[in-house]
């Protein structure tokens, strides 16, 4: 895997892990209430992150999540200034999110609206996904009859994270958080669905990620289901242009164009053997990368 540029140093916070796009940071003065999930402006394809970065990007994406955030009724990990935290330094505050650091559900919190991705390669071995058995002829990218909720399960790191059934994802976390995940879940992804369809654009599937609040009260329902980290982004989701999906005339890779990495994946397709180092991203390919997330955040918000 290619080797992390080192994450900047905050003024009041310490960096404690970095994923492929993400950093994150605790408060230095030891208290363990709050987290500070930083986006880069990184961006990764076939599990390599790549150079040159994307300028805007995690910028984009924690907008494009306050913006679902705000826009979700479940309980989430945002925290206010007011919270006792740190200043989010100004370097990083448009791209930083403030939240209450949550004990996470080792959960991934998959549905699907379509059968595409790995869902769709589960479904051409076995004719079902996590267990949900699936009609017959189904074909990349077709929409499921009613969204489906698909766990998988968080591998620690550096592990692939594993698709699970349902009864297994509740003997991990208990029947009534693993109810509660898979209904919040199903419930959120609906609302999106819609909501982005009158923008014209399909929310194929989405991963949500929940934790429970250990300062919480015990009894307090809202302080065991708090939905965390970033939602409906384009990292986290797959979303289509439904003008394209819906046009039956053009090839089914085209209808299935999603609005993120799609450009960088198919220029490194064609340009690199998948041996070895990526090559660097041309400055056409960063550009066009960038106006993509854009056009994603522009239809959905009409920001
Ligand atoms: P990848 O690069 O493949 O995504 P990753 O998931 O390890 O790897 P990130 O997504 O950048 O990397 O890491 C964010 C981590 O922070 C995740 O493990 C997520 O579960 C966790 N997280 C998100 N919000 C909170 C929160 N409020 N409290 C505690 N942990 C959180
Ligand atoms: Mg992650």
């Amino acid at each position: 895997m290619t080797q992390l540029s080192s994450p900047p140093q905050l003024d009041g916070w310490t960096h404690v892990y970095s994923g492929k796009v993400r950093d994150l940071y605790v408060p230095a003065d030891g208290s363990d209430a709050h987290l500070l999930v930083v986006a880069s402006n990184r961006v990764s394809a076939f599990d390599h992150v790549l150079e040159p970065p994307i300028p805007g990007k995690g910028a984009l994406l924690t907008t494009l999540s306050n913006w679902w955030f705000s826009r979700i009724d479940v309980p989430n990990h945002l925290a206010g200034e007011g919270s006792g935290a740190p200043a989010v330094p100004a370097e990083v505050a448009d791209r930083a999110m403030l939240t209450r650091r949550l004990e996470m559900y080792p959960i991934e919190c998959v549905v699907r609206g379509a059968l595409t991705g790995s869902g769709f390669a589960e479904y051409q071995r076995t004719g079902a996904v996590c267990g949900i058995e699936l009609p017959a002829g189904l074909e990349d990218g077709d929409l499921l009859e009613t969204p489906i909720y698909t766990p998988a399960y968080k591998a620690p790191l550096g592990e692939h994270d594993e698709n699970i059934t349902y009864e297994r994802s509740a003997e991990l976390v208990g029947e009534e958080v693993a109810a509660a995940l898979r209904d919040a879940s199903l419930r959120i992804f609906t609302a999106a669905r819609d909501l982005a369809a009158e923008r014209g654009v399909v929310l194929a599937d989405t991963k949500f990620e929940f934790g429970r609040d250990p300062r919480a009260e015990a009894g307090d329902a809202a302080g065991a289901l708090v939905l965390a980290d970033e939602v409906l982004t384009s990292d986290s989701s797959r979303y289509w242009d439904a003008s394209a999906y819906f046009d039956a005339a053009l090839p089914r890779a085209d209808r299935l164009a999603s609005f993120d990495k799609q450009i960088v994946r198919d220029w490194l397709a064609a340009n690199w053997d998948k041996q070895g180092e990526p090559p660097a991203l041309p400055d056409e390919i960063v550009a066009q990368t960038y106006a993509r997330y854009a056009e994603l955040h522009a239809r959905l918000t009409g920001e």
